[in-house]
């Protein structure tokens, strides 16, 4: 009786070990790599930021800090960088974008959740929207608050960042922004607030929330991403030199004189509103144009569609222009377009299908 007893508590142990096995098999294999910014900043004020610094936090403590992150993947932290978002640069961005290439082809690879500076993650996700070759996720997030400051925001964008990333309805979606609660394509997400926690947005909204532990989505991308890009990470080994000019009321061409003269493959025109360029801007641009530089005329707004041949006549000054992209967008596609075709037709058609 007694040994009958011992056999079937036998079984049970048996049976339970095997559900917990196949539950940990079910789980998501994550890599969180680590480049900076405030969700790995600190600070000796929880309420004030005077002694506050970014990118100090090493990923291991990133991730021991959410240990609710362990029920629903498998994480392996990688620290690539340590640096605040403004730091970043072409080389850091194609470095980044290699290492998350080599990741993402590995088959105990399920997804990546990147933690970056807010300043600069919108390019960083363009970029790797436009450039990765895999349907995986790829997740972006920051944080607007250290973890040093009371309501900090960094532990719970970390942990939804994990649960997209390891969610089946991210397949596909190319790279992605988590934080707030809200998941946005990397094609067209902004930071729209120097400070707030929900200082992310899109002029087109998110694609989707997270709910407590729930994804869900209610859009689509419909712009060409990753797999359906002609853009590929592996065989970029730079980026042509692309500058961005700022355009305000009393503008003046020194600044465009200066980065043609640095060696700008292109020149963004951040223009007033439709990307308008003001009577004394005319001239340096058909001059920078004439030497083989590329014009692309943006809008300041960091909104709307710029119109081709409205009231600066295009055609004519053999100018580009962005269609939805803010100039910083239109910055990463046109260095993308500029290691394919110097043609001003084609990298015109490749600014309105991006
Ligand atoms: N300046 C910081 C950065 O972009 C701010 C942040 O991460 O939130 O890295």
């Amino acid at each position: 009786m007694q040994h009958k007893k011992l056999k079937q508590i036998g079984g049970l142990l048996i049976l339970l070990g095997a559900m917990s096995l196949l539950h940990a098999e079910q789980k998501a294999n994550i890599v969180i790599v680590a480049t900076g910014g405030t969700i790995a900043g600190a600070s000796t004020s929880s309420i004030r930021s005077p002694a506050y610094q970014s990118a100090v936090v090493p990923v291991d403590r990133l991730i021991a800090a959410v240990p609710e992150i362990n029920a629903v993947a498998h994480v392996k932290g990688e620290q690539i960088f340590q640096v605040p978002s403004e730091n970043f640069n072409d080389e850091r961005l194609l470095k980044l974008g290699k290492r998350i290439s080599e990741l993402l082809k590995q088959r105990d690879v399920d997804g990546i959740v990147i933690t970056h500076g807010v300043d600069t993650l919108e390019e960083t996700a363009y970029f790797l929207n436009l450039t990765l070759k895999s349907d995986k996720p790829v997740v972006l997030v920051g944080a607007m608050r250290p973890a040093t400051a009371l309501g900090t925001d960094g532990a719970l964008n970390l942990y939804e960042a994990v649960l997209v990333a390891s969610s089946k309805e991210a397949v596909g979606k190319g790279t992605l922004v988590v934080m707030n609660d809200e998941i946005y394509s990397g094609r067209d997400v902004t930071m729209s607030d120097s400070l707030k926690v929900n200082t992310m947005r899109s002029p087109y909204g998110p694609l989707g929330l997270v709910v407590e532990d729930r994804v869900l989505f209610y859009r689509q991308p419909t712009r060409p991403h990753t797999t359906a890009t002609e853009f590929d990470i592996d065989k970029l080994t730079s980026l042509p030199r692309v500058d961005i000019v700022y355009n305000y009321g009393n503008a003046n061409p020194v600044a465009y004189q200066a980065v043609a003269n640095a060696g700008a493959k292109a020149i963004i025109h951040n223009g007033t509103g439709n990307g308008s360029v003001a009577e004394q801007i005319i001239p340096v641009l058909q001059e920078i144009r004439s030497k083989g530089i590329q014009v692309v005329r943006a809008s300041r707004t960091g909104n709307g569609v710029i119109i081709r041949d409205g009231e600066q006549p295009d055609d004519r000054f053999d100018w580009l222009v962005a269609g939805d992209q803010s100039a910083q967008q239109a910055r990463i596609l046109t260095a993308l377009a500029l290691t394919r075709t110097n043609d001003r037709q084609t990298i015109q058609e490749i600014l309105w299908k991006y």
